[in-house]
């Protein structure tokens, strides 16, 4: 059975939107790579990378620094002043730490797929290793062939947590 295209009631059609099911004609509707969509879902949909709102974005940064923070703080602190860690404990510590960011970034808002989220995460593991090096020695930027390998799995391993 034939219903009426959403915008144009005197227009018959078979097709519906994808997203939200109201009929629609050929001249409304839009190919989407995830289908028709009607132009209202079109101007609902946001670009890549800003498919979370801006308040929940800026949540989940909050997290994501507030975590990579506290995990680098305690990583330099247990490599210098607490007690002696050998390199590849601190360099384990550090994953567990951006593990962690990126599951406190994702579970926060409750996304699991988001672009700008995976930056966002990306950024906690560059505060929390800034944040390490400050407290270990001072130095902001030491960077070691091998320690760059550490931070690049870390980015890795938290992104993977939105992915
Ligand atoms: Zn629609
Ligand atoms: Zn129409």
């Amino acid at each position: 059975m034939a219903q009426s295209c959403f915008r144009h009631s005197r227009r018959e059609t078979n097709l519906k939107c994808g997203r939200c099911g109201r009929p629609i004609c050929s001249e409304c509707l839009t190919h989407t790579d995830v289908g028709i969509r009607c132009p209202v879902c079109i101007n609902e949909m946001r670009p890549v990378g800003f498919d979370v709102s801006p308040a929940h974005f800026i949540l989940a940064t909050m997290a994501a620094v507030g975590v990579g923070a506290a995990g680098g703080a305690l990583n330099g602190f247990m490599l210098l002043k607490v007690i002696w860690l050998p390199f590849f404990l601190s360099a384990a510590f550090f994953l567990l730490v951006a593990y962690l960011v990126g599951e406190s970034t994702a579970r926060l808002i409750g996304v699991r797929h988001s672009t700008g989220l995976q930056v966002v995460a990306g950024l906690g593991v560059v505060v929390a290793y800034v944040v390490t090096n400050i407290i270990k020695s001072q130095v902001l930027f030491v960077l070691e062939p091998f320690t760059i390998v550490i931070v690049v799995i870390a980015i890795a391993v938290a992104t993977s947590r939105i992915r």
